[in-house]
């Protein structure tokens, strides 16, 4: 399959073709982010299902627990849980403390693999493909991400990011005029939203991810959930 086909093609159409592809061996990934309600209430209008999972770290906003129950309201959706493992956290907070994170690089990455890509792996365990909200205009790292690809970290799977070309004024018009539930936190200048104590505010004109773990280089600022391709 030319997966650049799909370049041209809009967020509906290739949403539809996951369905009749995939059906429920696609799963969104989602964190209950803008970009994930765009995407959510544009699948409650297309004709069939895809697996819809979250990761629950252990360290969200209250406001991301709203929003989820406001899309469950809404949409009638069944969302998938993944916590991370018992032992692994239990141990993690145990040796290196609640904040480990904020003391190198190596730390960070060590917390988001425990709370965040194993759970990933758990939960994408039996799909063929996934679905994020992925943007180009995100952040450095995202700059070159296709709307449909071979996973570079998970060969046999595809990895669909309809919204890749779309920009932050088309996401707010989108919400504005189909009405879309949005985490309370975006308009309190929070652009990206994660866990509560690696995420905060933006100024006007700050890079969109620059609020998430703003003591690292842009060049770091991914979690492992989305590498970009060697
Ligand atoms: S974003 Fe922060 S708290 Fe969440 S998993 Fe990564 S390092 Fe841990």
């Amino acid at each position: 399959m030319n997966f650049n086909e799909f370049e041209s093609k809009s967020a509906q159409e290739i949403l539809q073709w996951v369905i009749g592809e995939y059906g429920q061996r696609a799963g969104l990934a989602s964190s209950f982010g803008m970009e994930d309600m765009v995407l959510i209430d544009i699948l409650a209008k297309l004709d069939g299902e895809i697996t819809l999972f979250t990761l629950d770290t252990g360290r969200l906003h209250e406001e991301t627990y709203e929003v989820m129950e406001r899309a469950r309201s809404k949409y009638g959706i069944t969302i998938q849980t993944y916590f991370p493992d018992k032992g692994d956290a239990e141990c993690l907070l145990r040796d290196k403390g609640f904040f480990s994170f904020r003391e190198s690089v190596d730390n960070r990455k060590e917390c988001c693999a425990i709370r965040k890509i194993e759970p990933l792996n758990r939960a994408l365990a039996g799909l063929d493909a996934w679905v994020t909200g992925l943007r180009r205009e995100q952040n450095v790292t995202r700059t070159d991400v296709q709307k449909v690809a071979e996973d570079s970290d998970r060969p046999s799977m595809v990895k669909i990011n309809p919204l890749a070309d779309w920009s932050l004024d088309k996401m707010e018009e989108y919400i504005k005029t189909n009405n879309v539930p949005i985490n309370a936190l975006h308009k309190k200048n929070f652009p990206s939203i994660g866990c509560a104590p690696c995420t905060r505010s933006v100024e006007p004109g700050q890079d969109l991810r620059s609020g998430r773990w703003w003591w690292e280089n842009p060049e770091h600022k991914e979690c492992g959930l989305h590498r970009r391709p060697e």
